[in-house]
């Protein structure tokens, strides 16, 4: 069995009892980063102070003492909360859940917002993993990306984590930020190398609609890469990343064997999740929400249901299905034919027409191997257009 496999395999959630995982939106960040379309909020202490009360009204929908095998604090910038506000969301999602085997609770922090008491904080209430939003360690890349702090920042944050006793950490990093060279990149992946990581996330800049970047664009005064480039970058990140002892393990992430995120490949595998706070995703029992992006309706009047102002969807079992397939595919593992039958009650080729898999695999962009099915690494660097094939 493929490492990764095994480990997806380990945290499988037990369907029947509903959620095993859980997901926390912080959304307030000092300054929008010039890419960014997460949904946001600038930070403010009274809007904080308003934030947390509604998200432990959500928590109210965790069942008390829920087996959990992983939380997911995410944002926006959780570590961007004052002490007092960090402190009390964590001893409330603490308290609310129980802790299963291989238990893992994930906190991601940018470099700036990093301080010895946030740290000691977070580890004390059971945080055992920090995700470090480096993006690069070239000022130029950083000022390209509207990032807020500098290279000197990454450094620090380690060191305060690490002497708070946190040995899981992982770093994200960006690549093909305009003006961005390959010697640029080298460096980055040097750092990355010298840190001696177990966990990196690499992702190729995408320009969303609606954000500073993309306006930039639009107006000339940025210039993307083209994608020759962005592929040279992503093949020099794959190969780099291998060499540092980071197996690839789904699209964008790289870890060494046991280290992958747990958290993260439930999402992959289509397994449920409560997701609470501003523009968070849940699902739970086989309806997907996804909360108000506007923090006024967040903090405003919810008719005094634990449920913010949201959007909700049933998907059809076809429509499940095809979702799963993609998932799973992102995953270097792939999928288990078998596997995939005996949790969806239909094979795998009956959700397409007979040709659709056969081609993809034909034009090299699919594959089986160790009986699973899986993207080439042609298929990876096509992976956007072979979803749309399979969507
Ligand atoms: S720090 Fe992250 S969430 Fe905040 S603005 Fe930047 S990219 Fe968005």
């Amino acid at each position: 069995m493929l490492p990764e496999a095994a480990a997806t395999a380990a945290i499988r959630a037990d369907r029947t009892a509903g959620p095993t995982s859980l997901y926390v939106h912080v959304p307030f960040c000092i300054r929008r980063c010039a890419y960014c379309d997460f949904a946001t909020a600038p930070y403010d202490a009274d809007s904080a102070r308003a934030y947390v009360p509604r998200l432990l009204t959500e928590l109210g929908r965790v069942p008390r003492d829920a087996p959990m095998r992983t939380v997911y604090f995410g944002g926006g910038t959780p570590t961007a909360l004052e002490e007092r506000e960090l402190e009390l969301l964590l001893a409330a999602v603490r308290d609310r859940i129980a802790p299963q085997p291989g238990f893992e609770w994930t906190c991601e922090a940018n470099p700036e917002s990093v301080t010895p008491a946030k740290a000691a904080l977070l580890r004390a209430h059971g945080v055992d993993r920090v995700s470090l939003g480096a993006q690069s360690f070239q000022p130029s890349v950083l000022a390209a990306l509207g990032r807020d702090h500098a290279p000197d920042h990454v450094f620090r944050a380690l060191d305060v984590l690490r002497a708070a006793g946190f040995s899981r950490l992982t770093l994200d990093l960006m690549f093909a930020a305009p003006g961005e060279s390959v010697a640029d990149l080298e460096r980055d992946l040097a750092t990355l190398d010298a840190l001696r990581l177990d966990h990196v996330s690499a992702y190729c800049l995408t320009y969303e609609t609606g954000t500073p970047l993309t306006r930039m664009r639009a107006e000339g005064r940025v210039t993307p890469q083209d994608d020759d480039a962005e592929l040279v970058q992503y093949r020099l990140v794959r190969q780099r990343l291998a060499a540092a002892g980071l197996a690839h393990y789904e699209i964008s992430n790289y870890a060494r064997r046991g280290e992958e995120s747990r958290h993260n490949l439930v999402y992959w595998r289509g397994e449920e999740y409560f997701g609470l706070g501003l523009g968070a995703g849940s699902y739970e029992h086989g309806t997907r929400r996804t909360t108000t992006r506007l923090l006024s309706q967040y903090l405003g009047d919810w008719d005094g249901s634990p449920w913010p102002p949201h959007e909700a969807e049933t998907l059809d079992p076809a429509a499940k299905a095809r979702e799963r397939v993609i998932l799973g595919l992102r995953l270097r593992a792939g999928i288990d034919p078998h596997e995939f039958t005996r949790e969806r009650g239909g094979a795998l080729a009956d959700l397409y027409r007979d040709d659709e898999l056969e081609s993809l695999r034909r034009r090299g962009l699919l594959e089986s191997r160790e009986g699973r099915l899986r993207l080439t690494d042609r298929g990876l660097e096509l992976a956007d257009e072979v979803f749309v094939e399979l969507v």
